[in-house]
């Protein structure tokens, strides 16, 4: 299937819950949204969706872009604000309601509401969101190849992760070796923490320097085309403490547990429990605070999120992270971050970095 046919496939499945909710058309402001309903990667636009027709409102800056980018979408070059346009096309067409997502700016909502009155403003919630939580053939294809970018520097790891080397310099280095692969750039900033740093679950990078007695957590990913990927693996110590090693081996064994609970059919909470269990279990209970997971796709963290007692019920073609972790302030952090595909009868691990501890020399 070519781009072209996707976003048409994307465009009618949109339509079906437009029409489901009974507004003649969506505003889409979420600039991944946007990029997702018609093949658009720059910014500062609006994508408007009608039954027969989809307008993509931008601005001189992108409007050559937007002709060889959104085969689908009629470009509409504003020259006098966004909102103005909308505004304007919204009267044009006659449409009588209109649906808005609930990520966009309040203070738009106000000016719009004041054009055009609150009645012909309908909240959609994350309607596009929730349609993106499957991810189609083209979507996968650039997942993988986020994934393979982005551990793309794995096998030259000794390299990058030598003795004496900081934390802020192996993040850099890092970003440099993903690019180097074909990344625009990175997912997110990288996490790389030292030693006791890494129970720290969104540590910065720092001044801490790397060295054989020190566990390194990494966290990481890359951005290639618009699609992101995301994992996280920590190398042990050269010499393991026996408090380390139980951690580290109670998180395999909750990731491991997961990752073989997830099939279609079941809620994204029960995945969750079942790597809960196993870290409560060992006594860790308390030090595993986070969610185990979210989607990943054209954004890093989207939907769906696998927390306890989240009811979305797993679909073939799902996308996203298992990421169990124990957290002993100041001592010990572990976590381990895989991104799983459900398929039709369990799921596909996409990552490909081993999980064994590895040693860092
Ligand atoms: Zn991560
Ligand atoms: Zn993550």
């Amino acid at each position: 299937m070519t781009g072209r046919a996707r976003i048409r496939q994307r465009l009618a499945r949109l339509r079906e819950a437009l029409e489901r909710a009974r507004v003649d058309a969506l505003l889409i402001t979420s600039v991944p949204n946007v990029t997702y309903l018609s093949g658009f990667t720059g910014e500062d636009s609006a994508l408007m969706v009608t039954g027969r027709q989809s307008v993509l409102i931008t601005d001189s800056r992108y409007t050559e872009q937007a002709g060889a980018e959104c085969p689908e979408a009629r470009v509409h070059e504003h020259r006098q604000g966004l909102l103005g346009a909308v505004t304007r096309l919204v009267r044009r067409r006659g449409l009588s309601r209109v649906g808005f997502e609930e990520s966009m700016p309040h203070g738009w909502y106000v000016e719009l509401r004041s054009a055009l009155g609150a009645r012909r403003l309908v909240l959609q919630g994350a309607v596009v969101e929730r349609q993106r939580q499957v991810k189609d053939a083209g979507e996968v294809g650039a997942i993988r190849r986020a994934l393979a970018v982005g551990e793309s520097w794995w096998g030259r790891r000794r390299r990058l992760l030598r003795p004496g080397r900081t934390e802020r310099e192996v993040a850099a280095e890092l970003v440099y070796a993903m690019c180097r692969s074909g990344a625009q750039g990175e997912a997110f900033a990288p996490i790389v923490a030292v030693g006791g740093r890494a129970s720290l679950p969104h540590a910065r990078p720092g001044g801490r320097r790397l060295g054989p007695g020190r566990p390194v957590l990494l966290d990481w990913g890359a951005a290639v085309g618009s699609y992101k990927c995301d994992l996280t693996r920590v190398l042990a110590p050269s010499r393991m403490t026996a408090r380390f090693r139980e951690v580290y081996g109670t998180v395999l064994e909750a990731q491991e547990a997961a990752i073989a609970a997830v099939r279609p059919g079941v809620t994204a909470g029960s995945v969750d429990a079942a790597a809960r269990r196993i870290i409560t279990r060992a006594g860790y209970g308390k030090q595993f605070g986070h969610g185990l997971g979210h989607g990943v796709g054209l954004e890093v963290h989207e939907l769906p999120r696998i927390r306890k007692r989240d009811g979305t019920i797993l679909q073939p073609g799902m996308v996203f992270t298992i990421e169990p972790g124990i957290y002993l302030p100041g001592r010990i952090g572990v976590r381990i971050e895989d991104m799983v595909l459900v398929t039709d009868n369990g799921c596909e691990v996409l990552t490909t970095a081993p999980k064994k501890p590895a040693h860092r020399k």
